[in-house]
């Protein structure tokens, strides 16, 4: 049986009331798992089925489901294809929240390991512009390879500190999600270790820094814009706590509510919490508008096309492999040639570790396709597919970096599981060679 910190149970109960005993007995019960269907890869309609699991539908995004068991499905092929991310439903629920349009500006300012910027990038539908941050920098690796995963080609990921992010970039976005770093409360049903090391000074100092990542957010909003901030923690300072200082010092935002129903009542009009009561681990997200009218910041200028020797032949190689590519521009940084989105602002200094799509490498004068524009890339774009019923051998065989066969001419060739591309190999005589990234192969 978990062991909870004392002073999180006297706290539980002032906030829950009535309801904190039949909160209390909800640790004795395993906690929620589910999924979020990755819309650049497959509608629900279309993945359901094909799923090996049971889904129940979840309200709180409308593409998130509740699983009974996670056990195993990191080598699941359409895990692998990017078909869907593991995420607790209550936890997409900030998302929802930013209510997003194709087309929009947003920033994921605190991203790894990227479960909402996986959402966020689904809800984008290819359009527009997603930017995601993190500040630890092994972890800003973890969520280039889970955004490369689900295919996102209009995605910008950074390492740096969001007071010198969010200045550069200051009124660039329509929406901002700022989840933020805090003592798990909402993670002890999943990690008890994570109540071993609870204490009020942690909960104290998670608060300080939450307030100053969100006022480095407030600048990056445009006016009319929304301003999201999350946590996983049922916490009063650094939910409410945080949400008040944060209004009180900048009278350009003001509470934006939400309809009634959605999760559990908080202490401002425009957050709720979801425990366990209401189908979740305990989430807290609140909504913000910044005052003044909504106005589109129009195309950054572009600098024109390097239209050189090299891109050209790039081109020209891309062509053979590709019907169709993912939109944006053609652009050669050292010897990796990017697809970059064309919202993408001309700034520097702010640890960009990519902007688009990798399309490939120039070796010895010789162009390499890359991992990423084939998970970026449906099938009805590629040249050659190799499509495989989940159930073939091949598809584990792939998986795990052995060559396979492939009854396709030779060249470069996308391998689709029931339609969704989940990497790519090289076709000779019969054979495919496996390019799929040593780091994601299945052990
Ligand atoms: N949004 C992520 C998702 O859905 O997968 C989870 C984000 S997690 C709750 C918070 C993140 O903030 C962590 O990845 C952490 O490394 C990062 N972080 C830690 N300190 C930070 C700081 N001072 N400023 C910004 N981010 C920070």
């Amino acid at each position: 049986m978990l062991r909870l910190p004392k002073d999180f149970i006297t706290e539980i109960k002032d906030i829950l009331q009535e309801d904190s005993d039949e909160f209390l007995r909800q640790y004795e019960k395993e906690p929620f798992k589910g999924i979020s269907v990755n819309r650049l890869k497959a509608d629900p309609e279309r993945l359901l089925p094909l799923l090996s699991f049971k889904t129940e539908k979840s309200p709180y995004y409308p593409d998130g489901y509740y699983i009974s068991e996670a056990q195993g499905i990191g080598k699941d092929p359409l895990h692998h294809a990017g078909a869907f991310y593991v995420q607790e439903p209550s936890a997409s629920s900030a998302v929802t929240l930013l209510e997003i349009s194709p087309g929009e500006r947003v920033l994921d300012l605190c991203a790894a390991p990227g479960g909402k910027s996986a959402q966020i990038a689904s809800c984008l539908r290819g359009q527009g512009l997603l930017w995601s941050n993190e500040v630890v920098k092994n972890r800003a690796q973890i969520l280039l390879s889970n955004l490369e995963r689900m295919g996102v080609s209009n995605g910008v990921i950074s390492s740096c500190y969001p007071e010198i992010l969010c200045e550069k970039l200051r009124g660039f976005f329509d929406k901002v999600l700022v989840d933020a770093p805090c003592s798990g409360e909402g993670m002890f049903r999943k990690n008890p270790e994570a109540a071993a090391q609870w204490s009020r000074e942690h909960v104290i100092s998670c608060a300080e820094r939450q307030l100053a990542i969100l006022e480095s957010a407030s600048s990056a909003v445009k006016d009319g814009g929304t301003l999201v901030y999350s946590t996983c923690t049922f916490s009063r300072e650094e939910n409410e706590g945080v949400i008040a200082s944060f209004l009180n010092r900048h009278k350009e935002f003001e509470p934006f509510g939400f309809e009634e129903g959605f999760g559990r009542k908080s202490g401002v009009s425009c957050g709720i919490r979801i425990t366990p009561l209401e189908g979740g681990e305990g989430p807290f997200a609140a909504r913000l508008k910044k005052r003044g009218e909504a106005y589109s910041s129009g195309c950054p200028a572009s600098d024109g096309e390097t239209d050189n020797k090299i891109l050209n032949s790039v081109r020209k190689e891309l062509s053979g492999i590709f019907k169709a590519l993912p939109s944006g521009k053609l652009t050669l940084i050292n010897d990796k040639v990017y697809i970059v989105p064309e919202e993408m602002p001309q700034i520097g200094g702010v640890g960009i570790i990519r902007a688009g799509v990798l399309a490939g490498e120039l070796k010895k004068n010789r162009f390499e396709p890359a991992h990423g524009i084939f998970m970026a890339s449906g099938p009805e774009n590629i040249r050659r597919v190799l499509e495989l019923d989940p159930g073939d051998k091949r598809v584990s065989e792939f998986l795990s970096g052995y060559e396979i066969d492939c009854e396709l001419e030779n060249g470069y060739a996308a391998v689709s599981v029931a339609g969704i591309v989940t990497g790519f190999g090289k076709c000779s005589g019969g054979r495919l060679k496996n390019k799929y990234p040593k780091g994601l192969r299945i052990q």
